[in-house]
């Protein structure tokens, strides 16, 4: 898994990010799937956003849709972009890679 630490605001996060691979299971367990958009069903932020992890403890939580990207591509990149502006959609194919913005 080619990672780069300048992705993150926090370095902690790539220890994390090895977690969440390993935890895919439990991440799509949290997920309702649909024929639309599968929607994160847990913590989420004032935007709407998913959020996985340890909620709470600082560095140990990412963005829903940033974990599905992760849990289904193997790696992360600086900007996961919604197809169907939905941010709680976490579905991989309405997903993709962004540059800068
Ligand atoms: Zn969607």
């Amino acid at each position: 898994m080619a990672v780069s630490a300048a992705n993150f605001a926090c370095l902690g996060v790539i220890l994390v990010m090895t977690e969440f691979m390993l935890n895919a299971e439990l991440f799509w367990s949290h997920v309702h799937k649909s024929d639309g958009c599968w929607e994160w069903t847990g913590a989420r932020t004032k935007k709407g956003y998913g959020v996985f992890g340890r909620t709470g403890v600082k560095c140990r939580t990412i963005k829903a849709h940033r974990a599905a990207f992760l849990i289904t591509h193997g790696h992360l990149p600086v900007y996961v972009l919604h197809r169907c502006d939905n941010p709680p959609c976490v579905r991989p194919d309405h997903l993709y890679e962004g540059a800068c913005q």
